[in-house]
């Protein structure tokens, strides 16, 4: 691994993450609430971090005097988004301890460099992707049009980088579609993916940390059920979730954090289709949204790990103390009436709840599909953390 030989850092001394969106805001509450300074690297002034952080470089994230002021700053920093480009981290990398490095960031970035990995990884992970083919070109299409139409259509063609919460993604039944697709897409310009599209009986994902060390823990399963191809709801303990396909997911976890001498929090997405078998779909090199969960049911929250992996503490207990699940709460319920007036929702009466837990991000504007907050219900059972998750969707409208 890197420098293994630099000691911990232990509070008061500096973290620093790239991003200031709301994982970015989490992780500065986490580390903050360690003892930490933390330190945020974002060109939007007025962004969900920055609200929290004890220092604030706007600037872009390939800034040199910027990404130069943040690594004299901080003893490690890491990134709260997968988009930070490779150069940025290896620049820091020279500077101060990056967490997750370089290298496992940008396998994560590029579809078909993610895929090309978790393939190589399934001889030992036992898991892998979807049948895909990578579409550079409309002419790919005509050069292989049998081999597509026989073994990935319908399908789902997807950018191959900067997709996120469904965006850069449309389906296809025809070589027809395909075609349109990939010309709305920009043909040439823009390299997608296409991958066969599966019967899925249920989405889960598996949150895993490793230390410097390579030392590893993972969190339990969380079942994700997407709506409009954003995240809607997590659900812990996943009601269809079988202990088979939780624990084969929780083994290729381990396989593919090792892989890649990973450093830090890793969440990795699968599918189990409806004949049981398990494919492995993506990762983010990040705290991710279906770990939001770990915050009010887990010993130790995603965001707090990655803190400790950055530090090289002990990793923390992963351990879920109370059943829950987890509501993304969007900017669409912000809109009333005919769509064009806009209303604070009621917060009392959500906090009213038993086990209510609230985050909310501090985000100025609402705007439809933007993640504005999320509210985790926790309880002894299951059942009553659903209950109270049916009530709040009540309240909400
Ligand atoms: P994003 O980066 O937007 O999260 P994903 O690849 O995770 O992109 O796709 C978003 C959602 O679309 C998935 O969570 C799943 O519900 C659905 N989906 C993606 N790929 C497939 C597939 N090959 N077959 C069936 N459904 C899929
Ligand atoms: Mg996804």
């Amino acid at each position: 691994s890197q420098l293994p030989l630099i000691p911990v850092a232990t509070p008061p001394v500096w973290l620093g993450v790239m991003g200031g969106g709301q994982l970015g805001r989490m992780f500065v509450h986490a580390a903050q609430a360690l003892g930490y300074k933390v330190a945020v690297l974002e060109p939007e002034k007025n962004c969900p971090a920055a609200h929290a952080a004890d220092h604030h470089i706007v600037a872009d994230y390939n800034d040199q005097a910027a990404l130069a002021e943040l690594g004299q700053l901080c003893v490690a920093v890491t990134t709260e988004f997968e988009n930070v480009a490779a150069q940025s981290l290896a620049f820091l990398a020279e500077r101060t301890i990056v967490a997750p490095a370089a290298h496992g960031v940008s396998i994560a970035q590029d579809r078909i460099a993610e895929k090309n990995f978790f393939t190589d990884c399934s001889p030992a992970s036992k898991v892998l992707p979807a049948p895909h083919r990578l579409i550079a070109s409309k002419a790919d299409i005509d050069a292989h049009s049998d081999a597509i139409s026989a073994e990935l259509l319908p399908g789902i063609l997807k950018t191959v980088r900067l997709g996120y919460d469904g965006k850069g993604q449309v389906r296809v039944r025809t070589l027809d579609e395909l075609r349109t697709a990939v010309a709305a897409f920009g043909d040439t310009d823009v390299a997608c993916v296409l991958e066969k599209m599966l019967p899925l009986a249920y989405e889960i994902s598996v949150l895993v940390a490793r230390g410097v060390d390579g030392a590893t823990v993972v969190y339990p399963i969380a079942e994700n059920v997407h709506r409009d191809g954003i995240l809607f709801t997590t659900t812990v303990p996943g009601p269809n979730v079988c202990a088979d396909s939780a624990r084969k997911a929780q083994d290729a976890a381990r396989v593919i954090v090792d892989r890649l001498d990973y450093v830090g929090v890793l969440c990795i997405e699968f599918f189990v289709l409806q004949d049981g078998s398990l494919v492995v779909n993506e990762m983010a090199p990040r705290p991710h949204n279906s770990g939001h969960y770990t915050i009010d049911a887990c010993v130790t929250s995603q965001f707090t790990q990655q803190a400790r992996a950055m530090a090289r503490l002990p990793l923390g207990d992963t351990r879920q103390h109370s059943a829950t699940v987890m509501l993304n709460i969007l900017g669409d319920i912000w809109f009333v009436g005919d769509g064009k007036q806009l209303r604070e929702p009621a917060w009392d009466q959500l906090l009213a709840l038993p086990g209510a837990c609230l985050h909310l991000y501090g985000k100025a504007h609402a705007r439809r599909g933007r993640k504005m907050g999320h509210i985790s219900f926790v309880a002894p059972t299951l059942a009553q953390a659903q209950q109270q998750l049916a009530v709040a969707c009540g309240i909400l409208g």
